[in-house]
């Protein structure tokens, strides 16, 4: 049996704050301005394998209003939320996203990005992959004040 799970993330651009996507700190005048690290791709993929077994969202298990998550490794979210999955007796077959960010590009920090999310997935590498795309300069996404995430997971049912 299978089940598919959705995740979309946002966050503003800001000076003076890391730029973090899948775990990879990308070099950047801007980052993404969060309670956590921001990791837009991780808080994607927590949310889309949280939703694949309707247990919760990521905002429910790890409100911003917690102090514990304040400058939070989003890595941490994700372990969790791939936690429960097993615990539930799922595994992931798959991941797919994109990541919408008008510069830097990602595609030089993809395979990083792929290897860092296979690791805590504990699948392989081919199973997880992840596209970088621009907004073609319009609106706040295209002029650089924000980025977005939007995943994609297939989780299934362990044999008992
Ligand atoms: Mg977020």
């Amino acid at each position: 049996m299978y089940r598919i799970g959705t995740g979309f993330d946002l966050h503003r651009l800001a000076e003076g704050r890391k730029l973090v996507i899948g775990g990879v700190e990308i070099p950047s005048p801007v980052g993404f301005d969060a309670h956590s690290d921001g990791d837009i791709f991780f808080h994607a993929l927590t949310d889309a394998l949280l939703g694949a077994v309707g247990y919760g969202d990521i905002g429910e298990l790890f409100p911003d209003r917690d102090e514990r998550w304040k400058g939070a490794d989003s890595s941490v979210f994700l372990k969790e939320a791939h936690r429960i999955v097993r615990e539930m007796g799922y595994s992931v077959v798959n991941v797919d996203g994109f990541i919408l960010l008008e510069r830097p590009k990602i595609l030089p920090y993809r395979e990083k990005i792929i290897k860092n999310t296979a690791r805590i997935l504990n699948i392989d590498e081919k199973s997880v992959f992840v596209k970088g795309k621009t907004y073609e300069r319009i609106g706040e996404i295209g002029e650089g004040k924000a980025g977005v995430c939007q995943v994609v997971v297939l989780l299934k049912k362990e044999e008992p």
